[in-house]
């Protein structure tokens, strides 16, 4: 068993799920019995080891590994500790046909356990960076609102390169979507069923606009496509209105998700709907649907650490995924940041969560060679 395998083992039996998804002071809940772990783990390699406090009971945790020399640059590893909620088995690790199975195998103890296992490595070899520091965080709250990432950022913790750990197949991830929730609502004028040409029905309205969106606004987003991620997208994914058969409804409400592209605000996103609708003579109500945006992530690809670890991956061209992640939160806050970790998102969140064997001892490889490589 190698060293990566072992500590990702030892972490699958570390329950962390993120509180969101369990009743309150359930046993699963949480990230402190990893972050604790990891730094027992570091301590003993004779790493240096600090929390940050985010939420209550709740903390980053933050691995340092100094060069020998003065500090020039710092590079940030940085997986998040918590993983999606699953039943008491799936915290008991299954070693199967070169496959590791359990709760957060991919997402994203995998990266973790490599990000980890790379850095005691370097820190027992000769060839240690001399000018480059290398700061591992274990963030919190990665699943549910990012408040680990947004910490960090918000601390005002800089780095020349972080490499947020999500399963992306050991593929270097430059670009990623957005998420925008927004709520659409229209009104109309209530009226008793039997007489509805006296009222304005609000649902027949929105019936309109779905279809709109659904068709007209799809087609305009294909339109517009990114070299990486294709193109943005829209879902209507719920709706109310109206609240007996014999009223004409005064309201009905729809909350859409649109995947958003870099370059795409809120604000923008706002701005063009509202415009489609006017064209089509609809209208509606719009508001955010959710707190904070998940922001779209783009870091070019052509800056130097990004392309050194490009070849230390034998990866010609990066790539784009769907789905985002804290890169955009640490990308915001001045960090260029990609995607990297063992494993695929194609497991991550599912009942029989897992990662190849050999991946993930790719990926610790990987790693380590790029921090040996770096001055
Ligand atoms: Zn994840």
């Amino acid at each position: 068993m190698t060293r990566t395998e072992k500590l990702l083992a030892e972490l699958i039996a570390l329950p962390s799920v993120n509180p969101a998804f369990l009743p309150p002071r359930h046993p699963h809940a949480g990230e402190n019995r990893v972050a604790e772990f990891l730094a027992a783990t570091a301590a003993t390699a004779g790493l240096e080891v600090a929390f940050q406090k985010v939420l209550p009971g709740r903390a980053n945790i933050i691995i340092r590994l100094r060069p020998g020399g003065k500090i020039r640059q710092t590079i940030l590893l940085a997986p998040h500790l918590d993983t999606v909620g699953a039943d008491g088995t799936k915290f008991i690790p299954q070693r199967k046909n070169g496959r590791l199975h359990g709760r957060g195998a991919c997402d994203t103890k995998g990266s973790v356990a490599a990000m980890l296992t790379a850095l005691l490595e370097l820190a027992q070899t000769k060839s240690r960076p001399v000018a480059t520091e290398i700061v591992f965080a274990g963030l919190i709250d990665e699943e549910h609102a990012q408040a680990g990432s947004r910490a960090l950022a918000a601390n005002g913790f800089q780095a020349a390169l972080a490499i947020v750990g999500e399963p992306t197949r050991s593929q270097i991830v430059t670009a990623h979507k957005g998420s925008l929730w927004l709520r659409l609502t229209t009104h109309g004028r209530a009226a008793h069923g039997a007489t509805p040409h006296l009222g304005k029905n609000a649902i027949y309205e929105m019936a309109r606009m779905a279809g709109v969106l659904a068709t007209d606004y799809a087609v305009q987003l294909r339109r517009r496509k990114h070299q990486l991620l294709g193109t943005g997208t829209v879902n209507v994914g719920k709706i109310s209105g109206g609240t007996q058969p014999n009223i004409v409804p005064d309201a009905c409400v729809i909350e859409i998700d649109r995947r958003t592209l870099p370059g795409e605000t809120e604000k923008s996103v706002r701005r063009e709907i509202a415009a489609l609708l006017a064209r089509k003579k609809l209208s509606a109500e719009i508001a955010s649907a959710k707190l904070a945006p998940a922001l779209p992530l783009e870091t070019d690809f052509r800056l130097p650490l990004v392309r050194q670890f490009l070849r230390c991956t034998h990866q010609r061209r990066p790539v784009g995924v769907d789905y985002f992640c804290d890169a955009a939160v640490l990308a915001a806050g001045g960090m260029p940041s990609v995607v990297f970790g063992p494993g695929d998102i194609a497991q991550a969140h599912t009942t029989d969560e897992w990662i190849s064997l050999a991946e993930l001892e790719r990926a610790k490889n990987f790693l380590l060679g790029f921090l040996k490589s770096l001055p």
